[in-house]
């Protein structure tokens, strides 16, 4: 029997649902159960795929091949359970689904309204592949009171009332601002908002106060009385020294305890300790490396989520510090790189779409491959490495990729056509750009006897995540090879560059696909262990 939990926010955005949702899913597989976790975003995009990083941060992909939401990161990250295409919906998906319904005259004539067509749907959603699992944790985008957010407040609500108390709880995240000049915490917005929630026909049965220091006996008491909960439902959230803390802050707090109780179940202690032992490695770290990360996005961290977090974990792996030193990749094309990166111990370029700041990266990767710096590309830090290894060392002077116009030495190009299993995929110019890129998890195989085979811990087949439209050009394979550059992991059918590494520098590797999308805090990805182990050889060495 799956029990739902949903859990809400209030008074302000950002306050870390996403955080809160995968922290009690860890907290509840250490008690033994096992957890699904979901998010449903309220805004009209079909998925954020199409949204610019700048407004809503990474997209996160799927092995199915799905652009999510980050908070389906944070939730595979802590509780390691792959994220499926089935475990984010946005309104937008949900009101394309019911009209295209409609077309089809599934509804048999009837007038289509948001409540019972677009709530069924949702609660369909929510409830749709939970067998076998103990706990499906739904997590509601944006904060109550939020017009688009009616719709999924009510199918909560419906769901709560269907299933019954004993199979549902709801919990909601507020914020207790300290107001300075009053010396006092202010227990209002919260008040406020469980007000707005209860005006939906929901009560929650815990609540989570975010606030930036220790909440009085006084305002606990308070807030139980006005929001109608007992005191032990009152939880203190308190601003963690790293997000791997959350989960053991929750349970000192009673997060997890307060979930059991409600259900009726076991809250004897659970088994810690792997959460204890992460926190330990990145707050009591013994070495410390510092990474240039030559980027576009830079002065927002959440457009790197999983690739700041995989790097943490890599540091996790070698019980060492890693310091990021975010650059604009830009800034390379008119001033000397030199000076913002001869102190580093290792470059990193991320993924990234269209022409400006290129230059700039392919400048920081002719840096770390001529004065031998340990460099990871990803995706289209790969691309731009091989364009560089081109021009310089294979004398393709105008190598380029086909993503910035058109070229006439493409070592860089469109794809057009591959296969997905037995499948083939077809894609032009002119598609639309929402979910027509080579997305989700494909297979590579690794050339025997190179540095990643060694990495992959001996692998010669792996999977990995991808997300691009373009691809490194195989025409041009025999000719980088010749002057020093390995492809060393290719697509089963030997048709697409998956990795290339440069054998004879100390650790040069760029790769097609994602791997921060798949690192956990307790099981780094073992890219990102080396990376930061070879930048960790060459701090001795700087
Ligand atoms: N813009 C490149 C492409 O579409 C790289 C994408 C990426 O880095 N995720 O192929």
């Amino acid at each position: 029997m799956t029990r739902f939990v949903f859990i809400t926010g209030g008074v302000v955005s950002s306050l870390g649902k996403g955080l809160s949702a995968a922290a009690l899913g860890a907290l509840l597989q250490a008690r033994g159960y096992s957890v699904r976790l979901r998010k449903l975003d309220p805004y009209l995009n079909v998925d954020p795929g199409t949204m610019s990083p700048y407004q809503h941060g990474e997209v996160y992909v799927t092995d199915d091949g799905a652009e999510t939401d980050l908070d389906l990161g944070h939730y595979e990250r802590f509780t390691g359970v792959p994220s499926r295409r089935s475990d984010n919906v946005t309104a937008g998906r949900i009101y394309t689904d019911v009209i295209a319904r409609e077309r089809q005259g599934d509804y048999l004539g009837a007038t289509i309204q948001v409540i019972p067509h677009v709530t069924d749907a949702i609660k369909a959603f929510i409830t749709a592949e939970t067998d076998g699992v103990d706990f499906l944790l739904c997590e509601i985008g944006g904060t109550v009171g939020d017009i688009e957010g009616l719709p999924f407040f009510e199918a909560i609500r419906q769901l709560g009332y269907e299933l019954g108390r004993k199979r549902t709880l709801y919990a909601h995240l507020t914020l207790l601002p300290y107001i300075s000049a009053a010396r006092e915490l202010k227990t209002k917005p919260t008040q406020h908002s469980v007000k707005e929630l209860q005006a939906l026909g929901i009560q929650p049965d815990i609540l989570l106060c975010r606030c930036d220091r220790e909440i009085g006996e006084e305002e606990v008491r308070k807030i139980a009385l006005f929001c109608n909960l007992r005191k032990e439902a009152v939880i203190p959230a308190l601003d963690a020294r790293s997000i791997y803390e959350v989960p053991l802050r929750y349970h000192k707090q009673g997060f997890d305890t307060q979930v059991c109780r409600h259900f009726g179940l076991d809250t004897s202690e659970p088994d810690l300790s792997r959460w204890e032992h992460i926190v330990e490695r990145v707050l009591k770290p013994e070495g410390e490396v510092t990474i240039a990360i030559a980027g576009k996005y830079t002065d927002l961290q959440d457009a790197y989520k999983s690739l700041n977090e995989a790097l943490t974990h890599g540091g996790i792996a070698n019980n060492t510090r890693v310091n990021l030193r975010w650059i604009a990749s830009e800034i390379f094309e008119n001033e000397d790189p030199v000076p913002h990166l001869e102190d580093v111990h290792g470059i990193l370029i991320p993924g990234g779409f269209g022409e400006r700041g290129a230059e700039g990266k392919i400048k920081a990767a002719r840096f770390a491959r001529e004065r031998r710096v340990p460099y990871f590309g990803i995706c289209f830090g790969m691309q731009m490495a091989v364009i560089e290894a081109a021009r310089s060392l294979a004398g393709v002077s105008r190598a380029n990729s086909s993503e910035f116009g058109a070229c006439d030495e493409p070592v860089v190009g469109l794809l057009t056509e591959w296969m997905h299993g037995n499948r083939t995929e077809r894609r032009n110019i002119d598609d639309d750009l929402g979910g027509t890129m080579r997305l989700g998890a494909y297979p590579c195989d690794i050339a025997p006897g190179s540095r990643v085979q060694e990495i992959y811990d001996g692998a010669l087949h792996i999977n990995e995540r991808h997300r691009h439209r373009y691809e490194v050009n195989i025409g041009y394979k025999d000719r980088l090879e010749a002057v020093g550059l390995r492809f060393s992991g290719m697509s089963p059918d030997g048709a697409l560059p998956e990795i290339v590494e440069i054998p004879e520098h100390p650790w040069f590797i760029g790769v097609q696909f994602h791997p921060e999308l798949k690192s956990k805090p307790f099981e780094p990805h073992p890219l990102f262990e080396s990376f930061i182990g070879a930048a960790l050889t060459q701090s001795r060495l700087v």
